[in-house]
């Protein structure tokens, strides 16, 4: 299929929307929505394949145990975000990522293999004047989880289609 279900997880604050819409709209939302949930579809060519991607940019109600699991078993592909200037952000990744592979490798036959389609996000890259992550930290969890890894600026667009284009090539790899 040449469908792709994208899910945009991370604490609340960390810039989840505005990545979403500035890959989306290329504009930068400043206003802060915590509870807004939204199902958004972007149709673009990857690698030559017109590619349809569905992308849930979640909100609030992660934190609920079993909320977080119902993401996790549908989605195919995952961006993990935290912000480069709350190392809290930074330290609720792990635990996530954890919740992630239990789900999936309930979900899979015991003789394959477990990969999961990620991308590890350090954003608000602009604000490197506030920095409490450094970069080779995030290189460093991204490695430990053997993903890719990008700082992104929603507010400048750095690395923001690259983080979604990098997704959907680690989702084409399974
Ligand atoms: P979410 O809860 O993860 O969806 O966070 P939001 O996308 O709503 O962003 C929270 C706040 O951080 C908003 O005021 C955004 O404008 C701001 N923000 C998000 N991304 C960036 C960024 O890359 N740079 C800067 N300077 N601010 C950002
Ligand atoms: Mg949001």
């Amino acid at each position: 299929s040449n469908q792709y279900r994208i899910i945009v997880l991370g604490e609340g604050g960390v810039g989840k929307s505005a990545v979403t819409i500035q890959f989306l709209q290329n504009h930068f939302i400043t206003k802060y929505e915590p509870t807004l949930e939204e199902t958004f579809r972007k149709q673009m060519e990857i690698d030559s394949e017109q590619c349809i991607l569905e992308i849930i940019d979640t909100a609030g109600q992660e934190d609920y145990y079993s909320m977080r699991e119902r993401y996790i078993k549908t989605g195919e592909g995952f961006l993990l975000v935290y912000s480069i200037i709350s190392k809290t952000t930074f330290d609720k990744v792990n635990p996530l990522f954890e919740s992630i592979q239990r789900v999936k490798e309930s979900d899979k036959p015991s003789d394959t293999e477990l990969v999961i389609p990620a991308v590890l996000i350090g954003n608000k890259s602009d604000l490197s004047d506030q920095r409490a992550v450094t970069k080779s930290e995030g290189e460093e969890l991204a490695k430990s989880f053997g993903i890719p890894f990008f700082e992104t600026s929603a507010k400048t667009s750095t690395n923001i289609k690259e983080c979604f284009t990098t997704v959907v090539r680690e989702m084409k790899k399974i």
